[in-house]
């Protein structure tokens, strides 16, 4: 539903039945607008968000029935019910209107009373199908999010990588790939308890968050291991995001819940290794490469004693950040 009060839109070439309706709706306490030709009642269709609509089927301008293919047209993420308002004898019309999606009849002439209860069970419909539209955006939001740290999840992340990849591939874009793995967390679960750990894994999902910009997708890869996917960017600015990822989360600063219980809370920093691969680049033929060879400078990172970045390149290369 729109509002508190729902909108009705009433189309209708008849001054006198157009007032009736309106009058009759707006006692009734809903919000109503009103259109006299066909032309009027789609852009009133284009602009203003509508929980029904009273289509007369014979307007000067154009056919109800064009008008009904206009409202059902809109975006599938919005339901507008519509009921046309016929002849009772024009069976053929009424056909084509139910063909289009035309949600209920009103035969003219009818009463107030038939009116409004038609009216209001179009409604009780709009608010349902509401509902269960808003229930399925957010069951597809969860399906794609990491319930820990609210970042995209692993299966949303493999779908967008292989996506700007064929992208990439296609336009000859660069795209980039950054992977990050926080260092000897294991031993932070082991002296501080679980619940630290799950709490430096969301403030650093966040601290990623922060670094990146809009088109850029950062997700939960694995346990304590985040990637970033960066369309359209180069080593030179991919690298810079990594050393800003790096240095945000080295310099953080976590407090830890007290472990065990009654132990003074000591303050905590967990360091990252980070690997970065880009396209175009010898070898990387695909995003499962791509992954692969970020990957192994990660691996390379982690190696050379953690707490930096290292890049993918022909011959890899290691990245002097200063440790910090
Ligand atoms: P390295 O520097 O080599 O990466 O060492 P590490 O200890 O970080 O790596 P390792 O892969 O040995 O350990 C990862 C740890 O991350 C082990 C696992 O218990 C922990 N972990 C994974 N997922 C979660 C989680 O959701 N919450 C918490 N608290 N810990 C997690
Ligand atoms: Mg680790
Ligand atoms: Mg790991």
């Amino acid at each position: 539903m729109t509002a508190a009060r729902p909108r009705i839109l009433v189309v209708d070439d008849s001054r006198t039945q157009l007032e009736w309706l309106a009058g009759v709706l707006a006692r009734e306490g809903y919000e109503v607008l009103r259109a006299s030709s066909g032309r009027e009642a789609i852009v009133r269709v284009r602009q203003e968000p509508l929980d029904l609509v009273l289509l007369d089927m014979i307007l000067p301008d154009m056919e109800g029935l064009e008008v009904l293919r206009m409202v059902k047209a809109r975006p599938e993420d919005q339901f507008i019910p519509v009921i046309l308002l016929s002849v009772k004898s024009d069976l053929d019309s009424k056909v084509a209107g139910l063909r289009i999606g035309a949600d209920d009849f009103l035969a003219k002439p009818f009463a107030e009373a038939e009116l409004l209860a038609r009216a209001a069970a179009m409604l009780r419909i709009k608010t349902l199908q509401d509902q269960l539209r808003g229930t399925q955006r957010k069951l597809e939001e969860q399906s794609v999010t990491d319930g820990l740290t609210g970042l995209k999840n692993r299966r949303f992340f493999d779908e967008r990588l292989a996506e700007e990849f064929r992208r990439a591939q296609r336009y000859s874009d660069p795209v980039s790939l950054i992977m990050i793995d926080l260092d000897h967390f294991k031993l932070v679960n082991d002296r501080f308890g679980h619940q630290t750990g799950d709490l430096v894994l969301r403030e650093a999902a966040e601290k990623i968050r922060a670094s990146i910009r809009d088109p850029d997708i950062c997700a939960r890869y694995g346990g304590e291991e985040f990637a970033v996917i960066l369309p359209k960017t180069h080593l030179a600015g991919a690298l810079a995001v990594a050393e800003r990822i790096w240095r945000e989360m080295g310099q953080k600063v976590y407090e830890p819940r007290a472990h065990p219980p009654g132990e003074g809370a000591v303050p905590l920093r967990v360091t990252a290794s980070i690997g970065l691969a880009f396209f175009p680049a010898k070898d990387i033929t695909s995003a499962e490469l791509l992954v692969k060879f970020a990957d192994d400078a990660l691996y390379q990172a982690k190696k050379s004693g953690r707490n930096t970045i290292c890049l993918y390149q022909a011959q890899n290369y290691r990245y002097e950040a200063t440790k910090l």
